[in-house]
């Protein structure tokens, strides 16, 4: 096993040595990003990699996202402020339509941006790209939850300024982000103009170049304005989007501190409020900008309610001041590591990339609060900003052993779209409920219904996700009042649309279904999905059982809510215990569906670099008639159910499907890490490790400029804690089986159970666990039964 030198050494087997050749990525050069554990540096302007940091950059808080485009406007790629849930709606045009197809695309739009703040020093604009910058370093700062940055240019008639900028979207306070901007001139006196913007931009300019990961186009104007007004040193506009009606407020406020003589006045553009600062900027005194900005949304909700709001958000943050906004944000990450860091020794480069996946998942959650998680958090808009499986199968096992309000928030998020779910399930002439693929507002959005709606396993991932958070947090109240109505609708659907088939000697398959491999499309049993389901109904008919027994006041309004009646318990108990599952009988592996091994393999040797992702250059059909996996789907399903399969099969399928898994989706790598760590393969899962750990620092899928991949950095804490740490999680019982990678010396985490958080620190010479407070608990480590006291740290055989 070699130990990687800096991160272009990351680049471990062969899937990763063809991405490498196939496209110009970035490598960063480490004099320019230097390897930093706590934070990303950049030390000089490098517009070549513009598009990635504008997305490494990013700033947010699951509600609020800021691209990390610079506060003056230029030069930029991709800018833009996304407010989670904030979308319009398109008709879907089909060349050739058919019933039950998805009717409306859903797109996140660029909301008014209140971060410009354009800087003139002696009527000169300041321009990165033209300046003679004598110095730059930008930073984010995963301690601080800001990203700042420092420079010093000279003017072309010679003089020098220094531009200190420090930006933040507030973990403490949801609608406000806070950016200071400090200006000072070294030598000799200058005229300095800050012009404060608000701008709300007319139309949409980004393209799908033919890429159907990235975000449509919108022709036309998206935002309607319906209120602006600039007075003083506050600004504000309300907007509203054209189709789907949704109304967003943002609103700006300032704070100058100098000196120096200066003055404000207002100005307004076409698309645009200015709050404009003139000062006679004397040399070594410095002006201090202190931007808040407000924003909030919602639907239906009168424009004098949404501004007002905004203007009680400005009001109480310009009253606290930035110091103490900035000391809250410190706190809340100080918080949210302390409960969720992973620290890796002897690696610092993957100790940097770990941090920074981790970094990403706060950024995507921590005040996510009624909305979901999209595929790219609020760093870009690849997906459209929509929400996937992702969410449940990659993000909540993170939330669920290390923040499980949010976790219960996600979940709750899901239970609100259940009508639509039901909705959605009658269309598609089933009982039940049938949850989205892909959605914003709760509607399928995914015109492609062979990899969207096609994928019915996003129903079991949701139970799924939600049998885990019940089963770590205890949370009865939240299963009695919303979980246990998904079950049983969930279930339900498994039950009406599968059938008992003669053919399979009576068992019950599933047919006519996309598994999570989006290069196989509408199979009969995918492995994947009939086991999830037999995962689903059996969750179902445990759960209602035992409501049914303990609870008779929840069984009555269970009953009320979804008219179960008790013969469906055994009905789903039935289908669960005949379900169906190919295996081949030649090889002795699960067969991913009932044709997949049938197919011809495809050409590996044959397919340059250039070709991949296989989807841009493939139709759908020469992929379909292939064995070739874009992403892990039998091996996903030996993870998520381990009990399921022996440790041969484990071993055996792994052996199989490894080969033809090509990795064209970043939800594969953190995957075949954890597997690869359980059936004794420790190169490849060291090797698998950091493809999913630099996906977005390394731009290992070529598309970090669209945003980062969340579910991806779910996955590197899965790896770790599920992988490494060997974790699991079945029957109530939380077990350990550690396999620590020969080039870490430690690897050490916090896991929250039952509300109570401990340690777990792995190193070679064996493992300890520390029961940070309350009462005892019982784990297993190896096979062996411990027992966690209150600030007793056990050691555990080696
Ligand atoms: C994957 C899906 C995933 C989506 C969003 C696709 O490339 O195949 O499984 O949900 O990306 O991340």
């Amino acid at each position: 096993m070699s130990v990687p030198e800096n991160r272009g050494d990351l680049f471990g087997g062969q899937r990763l040595r063809n991405y490498h050749v196939a496209r110009a990525r970035l490598i960063p050069p480490e004099h320019v990003y230097p390897i930093d554990e706590w934070r990303i540096v950049e030390k000089r302007f490098y517009p070549r990699f513009l598009p990635q940091t504008e997305t490494i950059f990013s700033v947010a808080n699951g509600y609020l996202g800021m691209r990390g485009d610079f506060e003056e406007g230029s030069p930029i790629c991709d800018g833009g402020v996304y407010v989670n849930g904030f979308h319009e709606t398109w008709p879907i045009v089909y060349g050739e339509s058919a019933y039950g197809f998805a009717k409306t695309g859903q797109t996140i739009v660029n909301a008014p941006d209140g971060r410009r703040i354009r800087l003139y020093v002696d009527d000169e604009p300041f321009d990165l790209e033209r300046v003679q910058l004598r110095s730059f370093e930008r930073v984010l700062d995963m301690r601080e939850g800001v990203v700042w940055r420092d420079l010093l240019f000279e003017t072309a008639s010679g003089k020098h300024v220094k531009v200190r900028s420090t930006r933040m979207v507030s973990a403490d306070r949801r609608h406000l982000a806070v950016i200071d901007y400090e200006v000072t001139v070294l030598d000799s006196p200058a005229f300095v103009m800050l012009a404060s913007e608000l701008v709300n931009r007319s139309s949409d300019d980004a393209g799908t170049d033919g890429d159907p990961r990235k975000v449509r186009r919108f022709d036309a104007r998206v935002l309607d304005t319906l209120c602006r007004d600039v007075e003083g040193l506050r600004a504000m506009t309300c907007v509203r989007t054209q189709s789907s009606r949704l109304e967003l407020a943002c609103g700006i406020d300032h704070a100058l501190e100098t000196t120096c003589p200066w003055d404000s006045r207002t100005e307004r553009g076409p698309e645009v409020e200015r709050v404009i600062f003139e000062v006679e900027a004397q040399p070594g005194r410095s002006i201090r900008l202190t931007k808040f900005i407000a924003v909030h949304d919602g639907r239906h909700v009168p424009t004098d309610e949404l501004t007002a709001r905004v203007e009680r958000t400005l009001t109480r943050a310009m009253s606290r001041g930035q110091e103490q906004l900035f000391a809250a944000q410190r706190e809340r990450l100080a918080s949210f590591w302390s409960r969720s860091d992973v620290q890796i020794d002897g690696e610092p480069a993957l100790q940097q990339s770990v941090r920074f996946n981790l970094f990403q998942l706060f950024q995507a959650t921590v005040r996510v609060e009624g909305n979901g998680v999209s595929a790219k958090g609020l760093t870009g808009r690849g997906y459209e900003g929509h929400y996937f499986w992702d969410a449940e199968v990659y993000v909540m096992p993170f939330l669920t052993y290390t923040a499980p309000k949010q976790a219960r928030n996600l979940l709750s998020f899901r239970y609100g779209m259940l009508e639509q779910a039901r909705e959605r399930a009658r269309e598609l002439s089933h009982r039940g409920a049938l949850f989205p693929w892909r959605t914003i507002n709760g509607e399928e959005a995914s015109a492609y219904y062979a990899a969207g709606t096609a994928q019915y396993h996003i129903n079991a991932d949701i139970a799924f996700a939600l049998r885990k958070y019940i089963a770590a947090s205890g949370d009865m109240e939240f299963l009695l009042e919303k979980g246990a109505e998904m079950l049983v609708e969930t279930a339900r659907l498994w039950e009406d649309m599968g059938f008992y088939s003669k053919k399979h000697g009576g068992a019950f398959c599933i047919n006519s279904v996309t598994g999570p491999d989006e290069y196989t499309a509408v199979v009969n049993n995918n492995c994947f999905t009939n086991l999830m389901a037999r995962d689903n109904l059996r969750t179902a008919a445990r759960v209602t059982r035992s409501i049914r027994e303990d609870s008779p006041a929840a069984w009555r309004h269970l009953c009320h809510e979804t008219g179960l009646e008790p013969e469906e318990i055994e009905a789903w108990d039935e289908a669960a215990s005949r379900m169906f599952l190919p295996i081949d009988e030649e090889t002795g592996v699960h067969a991913q569906d009932d044709s997949f091994l049938e197919k011809e393999i495809w050409d590996f040797a044959g397919t340059p670099p250039e070709k991949y992702p296989l989807l841009l250059h493939y139709h759908p059909l020469t992929l379909y008639r292939h064995q070739v996996i874009k992403q892990a789907d039998v091996v996903l399903a030996m993870f998520m159910l381990d009990r399921d399969f022996s440790p041969a099969q484990k071993k055996q399928n792994f052996d199989y499907y490894e080969p033809p898994t090509t990795g064209d989706s970043s939800l594969s790598s953190s995957i075949e890490s954890i597997v690869a760590t359980e059936i004794g393969y420790p190169d490849k899962a060291f090797g698998y490790f950091p493809e999913a750990a630099v996906m977005d620092l390394a731009d290992v899928g070529g598309n970090v400029n669209d945003g980062v991949h969340i579910a991806s950095a779910g996955g590197v804490w899965m790896a770790c804690v599920y992988g490494f740490a060997g974790m699991r999680d079945e029957h109530g019982v939380l077990s350990f089986a550690p396999q620590l990678p020969a080039p870490f010396q430690r690897l050490a985490f916090p896991i929250t159970w039952g509300g109570q958080i401990f340690d777990v620190e792995i190193t070679h010479d064996g493992t300890t666990y520390t029961l940070r407070s309350g009462e005892p608990i019982r784990i297993h480590h190896d096979g062996e039964n411990l027992e966690l006291r209150a600030g007793e740290t056990i050691k555990a055989r080696a």
